[in-house]
């Protein structure tokens, strides 16, 4: 079979760690400098390619360009857990992107990063549960720094994708 290309953006404040979680996948490095776009993947024996578009970082009030929308698949949305505004600010971003995509529901990801940082921890996992669960969307917490649940994160969207798309892809 053919691989099943999909294109991913990955949204956010700046700094919650878009870029690090993308090289982190993409290459198993947490660095600093990066310029990764594909990664391939096999998820239940079907395999895909993964054009990730890692932007360049949005706050409340910037548009999101409609050329990021244009033939995206699917969407990571990503809040930093030491950051209660990066979390307000991935709210907006969602509003936004329902508004440019006149739908009720994309696939989408929520991802609670910077587990690592315990101490400055200002989100709880049930809070971005809750709010994964109103919004129909998947959820996890990650390290890109420690590499925790960088890979679960990607099989999850393309599982979002595959849903949304009515397939159901073999346990
Ligand atoms: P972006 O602006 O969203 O692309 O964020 P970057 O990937 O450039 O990361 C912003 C800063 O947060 C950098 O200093 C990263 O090293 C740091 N960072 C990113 N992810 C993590 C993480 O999981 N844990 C920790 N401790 N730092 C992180
Ligand atoms: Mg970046």
């Amino acid at each position: 079979m053919p691989a099943r290309v999909r294109k991913i953006a990955i949204m956010g404040f700046r700094s919650v760690g878009k870029s690090s979680i993308t090289i982190q996948f993409v290459e198993n490095q947490f660095v600093d400098s990066y310029d990764p776009t594909i990664e391939n993947m096999k998820i239940r024996g079907q395999d895909y390619q993964l054009d990730l578009i890692d932007t360049a970082g949005q706050d409340e009030y910037s548009l999101v360009p409609q050329s990021y929308i244009m033939n995206i698949d699917g969407y990571v949305l990503v809040y930093s857990v030491t950051s209660y505004k990066s979390l307000e600010v991935v709210k907006v971003i969602y509003e936004k992107l329902l508004d440019m995509t006149g739908k009720k529901q994309v696939p989408l990801v929520l991802v609670g990063n910077k587990t690592d940082l315990r101490m400055e921890r200002e989100v709880s996992a049930d809070e971005g549960k809750r709010l994964a669960e109103q919004w129909r969307a998947a959820f996890c917490e990650t390290s890109a720094k420690e590499n925790q649940k960088i890979n679960e994160l990607f099989t999850s969207v393309i599982l979002e994708i595959e849903k949304s798309e009515g397939n159901n892809l073999q346990e």
